[in-house]
């Protein structure tokens, strides 16, 4: 099949456009989109400049998806001196998977020549998420945990670095999915939160006026959103970036794997749906976040560590203390 846009051979065919498209032409697409999601969001503020550039870290796993983040960011503002980007690493402590994703990520950090920060569980709580699956104190799944302390590390280093932005790699699967769950879980509050998560799809003013934007955290952007998982795994292969692809031993959310057989079948019989989905739950959060602006509970610091909590000791601490305890 030829490429719609030139006479090249087509590598792929994106059902849910029509399109069939060539390598170059393929690759181009993705990197539009990127860049036009950070245009779009407007995460490039006008009072940018060489005298006050903007520090933005990346969450960066070593997986496919952060790995055609950073390599994207990279290229656009190889020459722009307004953005000084910092890739950030958490090593979890699990056996024979993140060793081979860090080598993937400082492959990339070394080839690119950005700043590259590696935080450790072990380090930074002194335990390693092998040792809090066996012990599991609180009866929870590895991510649960997990998730807690990432978000500890990622919200703490960005500031710690004095970050702009925290951007993470989120494709349009993870956002669909997530957008689904929330959706069936039916709190309309969460929904709002999770606009909260994200520059979302406002601009940086507006938003950071309906969201009730606080100091404590750094704003999140996720600039690979509108591009679905399938085409940035082709897009890692095609320009052959040191992607990890093994999955983590302990990753078992058994609801988010339904929602995403459900989610493959839909898009299958009805492409575009992952957009569809996308364009109206952003409509959607946009509005809760609105209606729940003034409702933002009062932050506390944790009496342990300092991290803004609605209680006297933060998640993260309270899990710390029960591993300890086992
Ligand atoms: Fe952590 Fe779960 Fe991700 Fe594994 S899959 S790294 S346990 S959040």
């Amino acid at each position: 099949m030829e490429c719609d846009k030139c006479p090249s051979e087509a590598v792929m065919h994106a059902a849910y456009s029509g399109l069939h498209m060539c390598e170059e032409h393929f690759c181009a697409s993705v990197e539009k989109r990127v860049r036009r999601r950070v245009r779009e969001d407007n995460l490039l503020p006008d009072d940018a400049s060489i005298d006050d550039p903007e520090t933005w870290v990346i969450g960066l796993s070593g997986g496919k998806d952060s790995v055609v983040l950073t390599e994207i960011l990279a290229d656009t503002f190889a020459e722009d001196p307004r953005i000084e980007l910092i890739a950030l690493s958490i090593h979890e402590g699990i056996e024979g998977y993140r060793d081979e994703s860090l080598d993937a990520s400082k492959e990339l950090t070394d080839e690119l020549e950005i700043q590259h920060e590696i935080v450790t569980y072990e380090d930074e709580f002194d335990v390693q998420m092998d040792d809090v699956v066996e012990d599991d104190p609180e009866n929870m799944s590895a991510c649960a945990y997990c998730g807690v302390f990432r978000r500890d590390i990622l919200s703490r280093y960005a500031a710690e670095l004095d970050a702009d932005k925290l951007l993470t790699g989120h494709n349009l699967d993870d956002e669909a999915e997530t957008a689904l769950m929330n959706f069936l879980e039916g709190d309309i509050r969460k929904i709002s939160q999770q606009f909260d998560a994200s520059l979302g799809p406002f601009d940086g003013a507006e938003a950071s006026q309906t969201r009730g934007e606080r100091e404590e955290f750094v704003p999140r952007a996720k600039p690979l959103r509108d591009v679905p998982e399938k085409e940035v795994a082709l897009y890692a292969h095609l320009r052959n970036l040191p992607a990890h692809i093994t999955e983590c031993p302990h990753a078992e959310e058994a609801f988010r794997g339904e929602i995403q057989q459900l989610l493959y079948k839909l898009e299958e019989k009805h492409p575009g749906t992952r957009h569809s989905i996308m364009a109206g739950y952003e409509q959607l959060a946009g509005l809760a976040a609105t209606e729940y602006d003034d409702d933002n509970p009062d932050l506390d610091e944790c009496e342990n560590c300092g991290s803004p909590t609605t209680g006297e000791q933060c998640r993260k601490c309270g899990l710390l203390a029960a591993l300890e305890a086992v």
